[in-house]
């Protein structure tokens, strides 16, 4: 089965994924996919829920969620995810070209940090190169972390830009049953599909963000006159 294991709905300003659309898409694709958006869990019949949370020292993933995680402090909020039985997932962490990634806090190397952490996302989409996702690989090795990749569609033109391909089907209610499948694919080989999407993506949710939050897409307002319409 195909696992992508970092996808955004339109919940999340930047993103601009239709729920309906996006459960087509998976399913013609034969995709599951892990629902995280930011600072909102979305909960989806199709999807498995989880949620981007941004915190002081940068952002995390805490996959399979029941309620939705508000804390600030990174370690209160990775205690409310173990709390309910979740998981926790690190995204593109040495991503340096993204404000919220986690090489940018100091904070890899903690040793309470590094204790609570179940799986690195070593392989994301939409990296520029491949250099931050070399970095991940490099260390969830070095830490024995599990290893995860994420597509981390906002757009649905980049759904199946990365997804694990695991040989069995596992409990989706169930985190630690979607531990034991991940380990057994991290130990046959690491078998996963993982491209870079295009640049653009990234502008594209910039521009998203802005029609978001202002609530509505503002053109400037144009006057004509005489002189002007002369030119047109
Ligand atoms: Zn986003
Ligand atoms: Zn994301």
């Amino acid at each position: 089965m195909k696992v992508d294991m970092h996808v955004h709905t339109l919940k999340s300003s930047c993103s601009l994924n239709p729920i309906r659309l996006l459960k087509k898409l998976c399913s013609k694709m034969g995709i599951l996919p892990f629902i995280c958006d930011h600072n909102t869990l979305t909960k989806t019949d199709f999807g498995i829920p989880g949620e981007e949370i941004s915190t002081d020292r940068g952002e995390f993933i805490g996959l399979f969620l029941n309620e939705a995680v508000n804390d600030r402090d990174i370690f209160e909020a990775m205690d409310k995810v173990k709390e309910q039985g979740g998981l926790i997932y690190l995204p593109h962490p040495f991503d340096e070209n993204r404000g919220r990634s986690l090489c940018r806090y100091n904070i890899l190397n903690d040793r309470e940090f590094k204790k609570r952490v179940d799986i690195v996302e070593v392989f994301n989409s939409r990296c520029r190169d491949n250099r931050p996702n070399e970095m991940a690989y490099q260390y969830a090795k070095m830490n024995n972390m599990l290893m995860g990749v994420g597509s981390d569609s906002h757009f649905p033109w980049e759904l199946g830009n990365a997804y694990l391909i695991l040989e069995e089907e596992f409990d989706r209610d169930n985190p630690k049953d979607f531990l034991r499948v991940l380990k057994k694919n991290n130990k046959s080989g690491f078998k996963y599909y993982g491209k870079l999407g295009s640049p653009i993506n990234m502008i594209c949710s910039k521009i998203s963000k802005k029609i978001n939050n202002s609530g509505s897409l503002r053109l400037p307002k144009l006057k004509f006159n005489k002189d002007m319409i002369r030119y047109l």
